[in-house]
């Protein structure tokens, strides 16, 4: 009988094996490299909420523990979650389902719809993880830049569509250039090709709005969303997801079981305190509009106007340097490198008071002694 020694090497196992390797995940290259900074850092590159209350989401859990018996499948807490995130996005609860986080909603649907030979859309720039999964699923992507002035180029969307191409992406607001596109051009893309169009709203609460209630009217949109960034909970891996009644109960019957009785209650009591999350939004927003002020304001810099949590600007020809010196002092924020459309650009997170002031001293210190070297 044949040795099967686990060497043998059987090479299409191995191609999928190394296609894997290859792959770095958002977390995963975040736990490799916080391991390398020192504790005392001022971490403003992974676009956290620190205006959320600690506290509160701890009492709000503890309230969940006491209520849920985890002994128990429990399918009417889906029920009254789905319920709950419907009166929040002012859409039915058939159109509403539930994941272990945006990343993974987006990696249900790529895995769901995409399949060898596949084509899949994205704009660029945008959140770097659509063509990163869409790769790994073995399928091909097609990028079309923004327009100069950020919003999306339409028609050229629609020229690189074919009958092959099955997901448009469209992160809105756009991670990293922090604009919000219009409903408008979303509504246009899904009328005028076949493709599903995967409306990626992770930084909405901090924008001008969500398009869910409108998306649910249309065949082919699915809008995802997450409670990472307005609600602070990055660290809970919750996301969420709005469709037509057709679409979302189909997906909600594949997706495995992966949102917990105890997340589903504690969701569940935050959306009921949601003017408590809104106090923190706001709390962002008012820092965010000094932090772009007080950018701005810096010689050589020009900075995105933004409607999420974090704040891009560009520095072009110096911006590794930059982003080295303030890492070197211990700030962390995000260098995007040399992007399409925008420029060399770096981003940084809006984080409390003294954490952006910390930062723009910071900058100030580095862009001087860098100019005037
Ligand atoms: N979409 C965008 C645009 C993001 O920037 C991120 C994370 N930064 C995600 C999705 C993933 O978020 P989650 O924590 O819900 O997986």
């Amino acid at each position: 009988m044949e040795n099967l020694d686990v060497k043998r090497g059987i090479s299409w196992l191995d191609e999928r094996i190394n296609a894997m390797r290859s792959f770095e995940g958002s977390l995963l290259s975040y736990v490799k490299y916080s391991k390398t900074l020192k504790s005392n850092v001022i971490r403003l590159d992974a676009n956290e909420n620190y205006f959320a209350d600690i506290e509160f989401l701890k009492a709000t859990f503890m309230e969940a523990l006491k209520e849920v018996d985890l002994r128990l499948y429990d399918p009417s807490m889906t029920f009254k979650l789905r319920k709950a995130l419907a009166k929040y996005l002012d859409v039915a609860p058939e159109c509403v389902g539930v994941g272990s986080g945006s990343e993974h909603l987006i990696d249900f649907v790529i895995q769901s719809f995409l399949t060898r030979g596949d084509v899949a859309l994205s704009i660029v720039p945008s959140f770097f993880m659509y063509a990163k999964r869409v790769r790994l699923r073995g399928a091909e992507l097609v990028t079309v830049s923004l327009k100069e002035d950020l919003s999306l180029d339409v028609d050229k969307i629609l020229k690189n569509c074919s009958n092959k191409t099955k997901l448009i992406f469209v992160c809105s607001p756009n991670n990293p250039t922090g604009n919000q596109f219009s409903w408008h051009d979303i509504e246009t893309l899904a009328e005028s090709c076949s493709a599903l169009i995967v409306v990626d709203e992770a930084y909405a609460e901090f924008g001008d709005g969500s398009v869910c209630s409108k998306a649910v009217e249309k065949e082919n949109i699915v809008v995802v969303r997450t409670f990472s960034k307005a609600f602070g909970l990055a660290g809970l891996r919750f996301g969420y997801f709005a469709a037509n009644e057709n679409l979302a109960s189909a997906l909600s019957k594949v997706i495995p079981y992966t949102v917990s009785t105890l997340v589903s209650c504690f969701v569940v009591k935050l959306l009921n305190k949601f003017e408590v999350v809104k106090g923190w939004i706001n709390e962002v927003k008012k820092e965010r509009k000094r932090l772009m002020k007080r950018l701005g304001s810096l010689d050589e810099i020009e900075v995105f106007d933004s409607k999420t949590n974090f704040v891009t600007f560009r520095l072009d020809g110096n911006a590794d340097k930059i982003y080295k010196g303030l890492l070197d002092r211990g700030i962390v924020i995000k260098n995007l490198g040399a992007l399409p459309v925008i420029g060399h650009c770096l981003r940084v997170t809006v984080g409390f008071p003294y954490m952006n002031n910390n930062f723009l001293d910071t900058l100030t210190q580095v862009m001087r002694e860098e100019f005037s070297a």
